[in-house]
């Protein structure tokens, strides 16, 4: 069966594009441009059946299909040669039951599904294959591509230079100065990117890196363009088959560019539009208080799109103010009922260290979408019956000075509620008998 996809403007202009084309923009009307797929030679195999098929290559070492991503090789992308592939076998990241935390808010059918867990601790990596894998292939039939570009608040850098060094394709990267984690930082200087710190913020950037890919010989690697979609909507579409193909109540995720809530939705659509269910999800979108350029616009009906100046949050991540793809996101909330909500500093950071005290170890950008789960929760928005999924999206150990900050009481607009500073003692036996019994109970 022969599969295709283009690239096609979603403000419905009609404009088509090969998507080994280096264009992220619609030349006539300036909108994004979204990968659209053949759904009837889709629609000719059955929902079973893709079903068993996604099940049976699930974590298979048959390449390049045990890869979350290129398992659904048909729904992603197509023309990709097998050979062309840069993959780390990403996807397939646990969603697990948050039973403990579940039972203390009252919803006890709580998910967390960890997308941080993954080769450079982010979600990113999921996009960051089918594009890599398409310029392989772009240069394997002889395109000029001198290197791929991004701006970054940190974790598309990270996946981009990963997988750039993987298939040996040179890789530029803008980072905003001094407005990334440590390890963040680290990942593309040690996998040999061109690592250039601008002093500016990551909108800064992003209008730079914009500029530079207008040279077709500089590929744009930021979630504006489509492909980076095509590989993030399967976290949709993995949950989904973790729950044996059962749509949850809830599904809610900090957002900052917007690219990966779009993501989301379009693997449930497709999902939906081939049969294989047959209802969606209510998306929660999470922001930080501090950089909620989503929430303003909420507040207006979005009837006005209302960008920000992103002040500085402890979710770096998220720290955008003018969204790429607020207009992909804005008829997802649309059509999936959803609702923005937004968390302040001193709420993400508690709600990050509450989780951590059931277990889990949680970057700042889940401990917005925590928050937010709370409030939903609080205002009986979400109900307690309700099975709900909070993404993770990125790997708690890449936000160290996070958590020691929280711990030892340091950040700026937080009081910790949870602080859980070490003891320093004396080596003594006598001295950390009596520490011990202060701090356990007796029996
Ligand atoms: C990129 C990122 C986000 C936000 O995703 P968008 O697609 O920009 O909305 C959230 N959390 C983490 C950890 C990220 O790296």
């Amino acid at each position: 069966m022969a599969y295709s996809c283009w690239l096609e403007c979603i403000r419905g202009c009609g404009k088509k594009h090969s998507i080994f084309d280096a264009v992220y923009r619609c030349e006539d009307c300036g909108g994004l441009l979204d990968v659209q797929h053949d759904l009837q030679a889709l629609q000719e195999t059955s929902p079973q059946d893709w079903k068993s098929l996604f099940e049976r290559r699930t974590r298979s070492n048959e390449w390049p299909f045990g890869s979350g991503v290129w398992g659904k090789k048909e729904w992603v992308c197509p023309p990709i040669k097998n050979e062309n592939v840069v993959s780390f076998y990403e996807g397939h990241s646990n969603c697990f039951w948050a039973e403990r935390l579940g039972v203390e808010i009252g919803v006890p059918d709580l998910w967390v599904k960890l997308s941080g867990n993954s080769h450079t601790g982010s979600f990113k990596d999921l996009g960051m294959t089918v594009l890599v894998s398409a310029v392989r292939q772009m240069l394997a039939e002889g395109a000029a591509v001198r290197a791929v570009v991004c701006a970054s608040t940190g974790d598309t850098s990270a996946a981009l230079a990963a997988y750039a060094a993987a298939a040996g394709i040179p890789a530029v990267i803008l980072l905003p100065s001094g407005k990334v984690s440590t390890a963040q930082l680290v990942q593309p200087i040690a996998n040999h990117a061109h690592v250039l710190s601008l002093d500016t913020d990551f909108d800064g950037c992003m209008r730079i890196v914009q500029e530079l890919s207008k040279d077709p010989t500089i590929y744009l690697a930021n979630s504006m363009n489509a492909l980076r979609m095509e590989g993030q909507k399967t976290v949709g579409i993995e949950i989904v088959q973790q729950f044996d193909w059962e749509v949850p109540d809830w599904i809610i995720l900090p957002v900052g560019n917007l690219g990966n809530v779009s993501a989301i939705a379009k693997g449930l659509l497709m999902m939906k539009s081939l049969g294989l269910i047959s209802r969606l999800p209510r998306i929660a979108c999470a922001q930080a208080a501090n950089a909620d350029p989503l929430y303003q616009s909420s507040l207006q009906d979005f009837e006005a799109y209302v960008p920000v100046q992103a002040k500085t949050t402890l979710a770096s991540a998220i720290q955008i103010g003018d969204p790429v793809s607020y207009e992909r996101a804005v008829p997802v909330l649309e059509g999936f009922d959803g609702v923005v909500e937004r968390a302040s500093e001193q709420e993400l950071a508690d709600a990050a260290a509450k989780a951590d005290r059931t277990g889990m170890y949680a970057c700042p950008h889940t401990g917005v979408a925590l928050a937010v789960l709370f409030k939903l929760v609080d205002r009986g928005e979400i109900s307690s019956t309700d099975r709900v999924v909070v993404i993770s999206t990125a790997h708690g150990l890449k936000f160290t000075d996070f958590k020691v900050g929280y711990h030892n009481k340091t950040l700026e607009e937080v009081t910790p509620r949870y602080s859980n500073p070490p003891h320093k003692l004396d080596a003594d036996i006598t001295i950390v008998s009596e520490m011990i019994d202060q701090l356990v109970e007796h029996l």
